[in-house]
């Protein structure tokens, strides 16, 4: 394993900092399955409108069991407080065919307490107090796959990969210049380094005449730790970790993808998507081989290989499941064999036969169990 990707981020809603790892955040963010959440909520949503009531108490432990969906959803619970609901609004309003505020005007005279409930919030996306938690989730999510897909398809180096990437954004900003908005509006990530009277980053007009208060704000606060007991009591040791020299408090999820894409970029590190398995994985470059499958970087196109790695991915959907890890790891060992025997051309086909059979086997047991 190499170095521990992290960066210290800052939630304006807790005011708590918080840790990213990237981009394994973002890996496990585009691979997030919603569909128990989504049960939930509709299962949520029949009580609701038999009983006529709103039960604040289970959504918030509807919107609780996504937590570990992205870091920033996790502490950034003022946008996504409202999901489960959210998530009704979007279901009913889609079943019936109409939109937000046609359904809050059919909602004017509500009956009950989860009419009443459905109004109240209705009414909070009609005066900008709020946004439909669900749909930014969702499409949040399919942003990010479709950006990482679009960055990682089929590049060999860290040069193209950045083109790929400066490409997106600017279709992203052309889009966002015809509907008359800029991307720094919504799209920005604020960086404090903590106190540090140096550069400030990315605001203010440069053109500006500076204000004397700052100044004399400046003299005030270092006159009160001039001789601060903490200055001469710090720790000799470990304080890196304390205290970090940025942080990174993002806007809005669409910043913290970006963000992430970002630090992943300065890291020297690239994503790359296997051909084989379709797993994204970490590489430095060159011909390195997928960590999760083993092939190399083009190899896939060998249709000898091409099943070896549809096998591969097929077996490792099941650990955990129908294939014990034990059972993967002494598999794996048949199947890195296979594997070597292909990339020398010299794979037998009746052993070949035999593995996926093999393979098929220890996929379906227990199958018929459920
Ligand atoms: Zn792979």
């Amino acid at each position: 394993m190499g170095p521990a990707r992290t960066a210290v981020m800052f939630s304006a809603d807790s005011k708590e900092t918080y840790t990213l790892y990237y981009p394994e955040n973002l890996l496990g963010f585009c691979r997030y399955d919603f569909t128990k959440f989504k049960n939930r909520c509709l299962e949520l949503c029949e009580q609701c409108e038999d009983a006529g009531r709103y039960y604040p108490d289970k959504a918030k432990s509807i919107a609780d069991g996504i937590s570990g969906c992205h870091c920033f959803y996790a502490h950034n619970r003022d946008i996504f407080g409202d999901i489960a609901l959210d998530f009704m609004i979007f279901c009913l309003c889609g079943n019936s065919n109409i939109s937000y505020e046609e359904m809050r005007r059919e909602l004017v005279h509500f009956e009950n307490d989860f009419e009443k409930v459905m109004y109240a919030r209705l009414s909070e996306y009609r005066f900008g107090k709020g946004i439909n938690g669900w749909e930014l989730l969702s499409l949040a999510q399919e942003y990010a796959r479709k950006k990482l897909g679009f960055i990682c398809s089929g590049f060999a180096s860290a040069e193209e990969s950045d083109a790929r990437r400066n490409y997106f954004d600017s279709v992203f900003a052309a889009a966002a210049s015809d509907s008359e908005h800029y991307p720094d509006e919504f799209a920005s990530v604020r960086f404090s380094r903590m106190g540090r009277l140096g550069i400030k980053d990315g605001e203010g007009d440069p053109r500006k005449r500076p204000d004397p208060k700052f100044d004399a704000a400046a003299m005030d606060i270092f006159r009160k730790i001039a001789d601060d007991k903490r200055l001469e009591n710090a720790p000799k040791k470990g304080m890196k970790a304390v205290y970090p020299k940025a942080m990174y408090c993002p806007e809005s999820l669409f910043a913290a993808i970006d963000l992430e894409l970002d630090l992943l970029a300065d890291s020297g590190m690239l994503l790359r998507r296997c051909t084989g398995c379709g797993k994204f994985y970490l590489y430095g470059g060159g011909e390195e081989r997928c960590k999760h499958c083993g092939i190399k970087p083009g190899a896939a196109n060998d249709p000898v290989i091409k099943k070896l790695a549809r096998t591969f991915a097929k077996v490792q959907r099941q650990v955990g499941k129908n294939v014990t890890e034990q059972e993967f790891l002494k598999w794996r060992e048949v199947y890195d064999n296979m594997l070597a025997g292909a990339e020398q051309g010299i794979a037998n086909p009746h052993e070949l036969a035999a593995f996926s059979f093999m393979s098929d086997r220890l996929c379906d047991k227990g199958g018929n169990s459920h």
